[in-house]
């Protein structure tokens, strides 16, 4: 037999060209297969991919840390161009190789939800598809690209997207309408490019869905992803629920909001959707809760310390071993995001923290990610580590709320206790506001690739998005800024680089306000439910994910009424606690 020495770490090889993995490849699509053998090839093929899926983390993440690099762009090209295309058909053929074993063999006990997987992968996959997926992710690198180059001055300093965000926080009306608009016509400067990229993009994902004999991409976006436990018409439901159940709830935040702050209308600096931002109505200066990378590692360790000392040591890692690269730098690419590094077991951490209470937020959020692959670290096959995306954020957003009643300095947190209540009452009307924006960003979708002739006029684009603006944020008012209100699907980047992964945000907040509603009665028991549920990894359905994490996976009016309530309720406690 052929010796199977997998190079320990990324440092060893070339992980640009294809020939450093083709060897390995093809030794295990050689390898004769009996019973005995089977469990030995299975954690030779998933070693393989650990130290393929490392590489490619490190290649995209380099790449992200500098936008400019040259030499990172190419790595990233080459691995999109030589290494991406080639392993695609390496894998497909050693999934066909695994599909044709008997499934009730011993070596395949704990693999059912893998062979699940793999069995609709295997079926989706057609060869001619392959050079379609390397033109739509240079599409979607152009996409980074053209918004990571936006730059405008501010007061004489040349700023990024990120960092005039940072002013459509300020208490000061004008600053924020400044900063607003300044960030609008960045991107209107950009309409016909971005226009110009969508559509390329539809062209190419509705070719790929018909190469794989699906009648829209829609279809092939359902079955890519996995969704086999709820289908476009239970999101739907979910649109419709979260119209009667949330929608007034937001326009009663709104409503207050308008009131407290004597202004007639709410217009788009006050609220920005795509960035979860709403104008502060509690009188306060803006929440500066740190100043640099260091402040927010060691008061985020505080805060775990007190949620749980296995957490806490966890995040200490990722710190001991620069695992965290969190303050924005001109040239990195923007927002923020875990990957995991499956060969060594770790996650990394990238933000563009710029010292506001959304960079907290966003840290405890990705933070539960990195969790999630520390929590699945003992699970032996790399596929059985690879939950559902829906269950992936019920880990990130459960973690906003768990660490939440730790926020305050007395648990070496980042708040005074007023400021802590502020940030918990921005915190949870915030997940209620994101409800209605992610519908329009999902219904947009169903409508765009149900629609494909229509939505291959940008100008049609702008309608829908338009009108599903009206029906679930009507409490904005644009007048002023038509254009940016209809091209409004331009500033979301799920839309242009993750088609049709959204809706998952909106099931984990479901799934999220569970856990927190269940930690509200008996805090120890629904963290070790979170813990336990985590470290299922990908070898549970959703919805047994869900109830091992102590929730529903529903959906409906019902659902949505009883958690809005909680919110309110708690939102009404936290008022209190500003006063004092
Ligand atoms: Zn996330």
């Amino acid at each position: 037999m052929i010796s199977f020495d997998l190079p320990r770490t990324v440092d060893e090889i070339n992980p640009r060209q294809w020939e450093t993995f083709a060897p390995y490849f093809e030794e295990l699509e050689k390898r004769p297969l009996s019973p005995d053998n089977l469990r030995q090839w299975l954690t030779d093929w998933s070693d393989l991919t650990r130290l393929l899926f490392e590489a490619a983390s490190l290649i995209y993440i380099e790449k992200s840390q500098d936008t400019t690099d040259k030499e990172r762009e190419q790595a990233f090209l080459d691995l999109i161009n030589d290494v991406y295309p080639q392993a695609q058909v390496a894998i497909q053929t050693l999934k066909e190789r695994l599909l044709a074993v008997d499934p009730a063999s011993d070596a395949l006990a704990d693999m059912t939800m893998v062979l699940r997987n793999m069995q609709n992968e295997a079926s989706l996959f057609r060869q001619e598809n392959i050079p379609l997926f390397t033109e739509a992710a240079k599409l979607e690198n152009e996409y980074d690209k053209v918004t990571g180059a936006l730059k405008a001055d501010w007061n004489g300093e040349e700023k990024n997207l990120s960092q005039l965000g940072l002013f459509l926080n300020d208490s000061d009306r004008s600053v924020r309408e400044k900063a607003w608009q300044t960030i609008a016509g960045l991107w209107l400067s950009q309409r016909e490019t971005l226009n110009d990229i969508y559509g390329k993009l539809l062209t190419l994902r509705q070719q790929i869905a018909h190469n794989a004999d699906l009648p829209d991409y829609r279809a092939y976006a359902f079955r890519e992803k996995g969704r086999f436990d709820y289908t476009p018409e239970d999101c739907l439901t979910f649109h419709e629920a979260i119209e009667t159940a949330v929608v007034p709830a937001v326009n009663r935040i709104l409503e207050r909001k308008k009131k407290r702050l004597g202004y007639d209308a709410l217009r788009p600096w006050d609220w920005v959707p795509e960035k979860g931002s709403m104008v502060d109505d509690s009188g306060g200066d803006p929440l500066r809760p740190y100043q640099g990378q260091e402040a927010l590692i060691q008061h985020t360790l505080n805060i775990f310390n007190k949620l749980d000392p296995q957490l806490s040591r966890y995040f200490a890692i990722m710190a001991e071993d620069g695992l965290l690269d969190l303050d924005t730098r001109s040239g990195k690419a923007l927002g923020g995001y875990c990957s995991s590094l499956p060969l060594r077991n770790r996650p990394f951490i990238f933000m563009n923290g710029v010292g506001s209470h959304d960079d907290v937020q966003t840290m405890l959020h990705e933070a539960g990610h990195a969790f999630h692959v520390f929590e699945t670290a003992d699970l032996p096959l790399v596929w059985q580590a690879d939950p559902p995306m829906e269950f992936c954020e019920v880990a990130s957003m459960s973690m906003e709320l768990l660490s939440a009643p730790y926020l305050t300095s007395q648990y070496g947190g980042f708040y005074t206790s007023p400021q802590a209540a502020r940030a918990r009452i921005e915190h949870l009307e915030g997940i209620i506001a994101f409800l209605p924006y992610m519908a329009v960003v999902d219904a947009f979708q169903h409508w765009v690739y149900t629609h494909p002739q229509q939505a291959a006029d940008a100008h049609q684009c702008d309608a829908m998005w338009e009108n599903l603006l009206d029906r679930f944020l009507p409490g904005i008012d644009w007048t002023g800024h038509e254009d940016s209100k209809k091209t409004g699907w331009h500033r979301k980047l799920h839309i242009f680089t993750t088609p049709f992964y959204y809706i998952e945000y909106g099931m984990a907040q479901v799934g999220a306000l569970q856990v927190w509603r269940n930690s509200l009665k008996d805090p120890v028991k629904a963290l070790s439910d979170y813990r336990q549920a985590l470290s299922l990894g990908g070898t549970r359905t959703l919805p047994e994910l869900f109830a091992s994490a102590g929730a529903e996976f529903r959906f409906d009016t019902e659902m949505l009424t009883e958690l809005v309530s909680l919110i309110e309720e708690t939102t009404a406690e936290l008022e209190k606690q500003t006063l004092s």
